[in-house]
């Protein structure tokens, strides 16, 4: 038992700070239980300190492991300076650097010593040999292919629980949804770790989506607003970073194009540049955020539609860092739909890449709160609207659709969550055909008593209310809608729900689609 005074002053003296971040003391209270915590927590949520501290106060050795060698020198740098001792070891260094840091392990010298899950294996030798205290995996997400960042050396960490079956786990992440998080936990056997969810929201960021006409000219007119501000621009292709980088250029606005396929060196100088505001714009790929620390990041633009919301939302979290007011835009075109979808084909899991794809359409299309829908995908109900999203400032009309979400939603339920949105909306409609008819869901209490209203209106309904987040799309299980918690509020407690009259423009996406 470690006493609260203890982990007070331990914050105090080496990290400098008074007091906790929420969750941050209940996730430490937790490992000092012994227990096993999953934490999930926005970037910059203050992650490190959750492993960090128990690791100076606890006896023996914790081991960090993180998928990024890059980051791992300034993480063991950091804690150094504050007095921590700390070191890595990874493929990249040489035989008498790995010596040396063995040394002092056996030495007792070192609290947190971080590695990469491929070099795991050089470890064995101070498994046996040393106390392990505890074990942080960082950037846990990388575990699951549900995830938006698979990476296949992760997939042996499910060993460590049995190699250390009575040291406590931490797997911490900054994105995952509900089924990638049970992924998580039962990949690494700890499918009882207790789950920490921070709360996504930043209240700062102004969501806003357009569509993708004459991109360029919107984004020039949008930075000559704030000849300031500084911002990237996330684009599908290399190619199209450059492209958009020299017509700002030729805009007389100071824009660099970053993307895997320029030099090492070259990347590192652009990325100097732009924190240390020498560089105004950066037309990137995904290739360009993680570990970047610049805090003045006023705005985000989308140029493509990203493949999914994770990675959107990661990526907008890169504004306003700082916590002032930033704006994200994101230009939606139906092209990009259709070249994601293609990329979705070739991809491994290609069905749940799909339904990820599907769902960032609708955000896209969205005709309610965009906070909602995103804090919602992230499995976070928020009641009240955002007032600082496009679709709040300029909202459609709406009307009561209580009825229909009763109706909607009770068909869920009666369908046991175990159908997608198609056969849902034909129970709802009463359809005959042969999968309904074969399954006996004629029988269905809720069956037809809803045709007066179209299957295309029926679609559009029911994406509002996963938006609002009364149903679920279980990715993982070929896209069966579940009902939240939320939805007993509207099944039992007479919950009113406000949906959106329908527009054209929407229907007309589905129209092209189904061409
Ligand atoms: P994450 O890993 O979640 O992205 P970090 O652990 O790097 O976030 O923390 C982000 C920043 O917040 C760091 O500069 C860290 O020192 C700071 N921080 C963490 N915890 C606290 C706290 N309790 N009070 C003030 N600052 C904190
Ligand atoms: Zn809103």
């Amino acid at each position: 038992m470690i006493a609260p005074t203890k982990i007070k002053s331990t914050l105090k003296e080496y990290f400098g700070y008074d007091a906790f971040r929420p969750l941050q003391e209940t996730i430490i209270n937790s490992i000092f239980d012994g227990k096993d915590n999953l934490v999930i927590m926005p970037t910059g949520g203050g992650k490190s300190i959750c492993f960090q501290l128990p690791a100076i106060l606890l006896d023996g050795i914790t081991i960090v492991i993180s998928p990024l060698i890059a980051l791992m020198k300034d993480q063991v740098d950091g804690l150094t300076t504050n007095g921590i001792s700390a070191a890595y070891i990874n493929s990249s260094q040489s035989e008498p650097e790995q010596q040396e840091i063995y040394a002092k392990i056996a030495a007792g010298e070192i609290k947190l010593l971080y590695t990469a899950p491929e070099s795991l294996s050089y470890l064995e030798h101070v498994f046996n040999s040393q106390t392990i205290s505890l074990i942080a995996i960082d950037e846990a997400h990388c575990i699951s292919s549900w995830g938006h960042d698979f990476r296949p050396a992760y997939t042996n960490l499910g060993y460590l629980k049995n190699r250390f079956p009575n040291i406590p786990i931490i797997a911490l992440t900054a994105t995952a949804d509900k089924a990638t998080r049970e992924d998580i936990a039962n990949q690494l056997n700890i499918p009882n770790a207790t789950q920490h969810i921070a709360s996504f929201d930043r209240k700062n960021l102004e969501l806003e989506v357009r569509p993708a006409n004459d991109r360029v000219k919107q984004i020039i007119s949008f930075i000559d607003e704030q000849p300031n501000e500084s911002g990237i621009i996330y684009c599908l292709s290399r190619k199209a970073t450059e492209a958009v980088a020299d017509k700002l250029k030729a805009a007389s606005i100071n824009a660099k194009a970053y993307h895997a396929g320029i030099s090492h060196d070259k990347r590192s100088q652009i990325q100097e540049d732009f924190i240390n505001d020498k560089c105004q714009v950066i037309c990137a790929t995904i290739a360009f955020g993680m570990g970047i620390d610049k805090s003045n990041v006023r705005w985000v633009i989308h140029y493509n539609l990203p493949k999914n919301i994770e990675g959107y939302y990661q990526e907008i979290g890169r504004a306003g860092r700082d916590g002032l007011p930033s704006n994200t835009i994101l230009f939606h075109s139906y092209s990009d739909v259709i070249q994601l979808q293609k990329f979705a084909q070739n991809s491994g899991n290609v069905e749940v890449q799909l339904a990820k794809l599907d769902r960032m359409k609708e955000y896209a299309d969205a005709l309610s709160c965009r906070r909602k829908i995103l804090l919602s995908y992230f499995g976070e109900l928020i009641s009240e609207d955002c007032g600082n999203c496009d679709v709040c400032k300029n909202p459609p009309q709406f009307f009561d659709g209580t009825i229909i979400a009763q109706k909607a939603l009770s068909t869920v339920a009666r369908l046991d969550g175990q159908e997608p949105i198609g056969v849902v909306i034909d129970v709802l409609r009463g359809a005959q055909n042969s999968a309904i008819l074969e399954k006996g869901y004629e029988n269905v209490k809720t069956f037809g008593i809803a045709n007066d209203i179209s299957w295309l209106d029926w679609k559009q309904y029911v994406t509002q209310l996963v938006n609002l987040g009364y149903v679920e799309i279980a990715f993982h299980q070929n896209n069966k809608l579940k009902l939240t918690e939320f939805a007993k509020d509207v099944l039992f407690n007479g919950k009113k729900v406000a949906l959106a009259n329908l527009v054209e423009a929407a229907a007309t996406i589905e129209e092209e689609k189904a061409k």
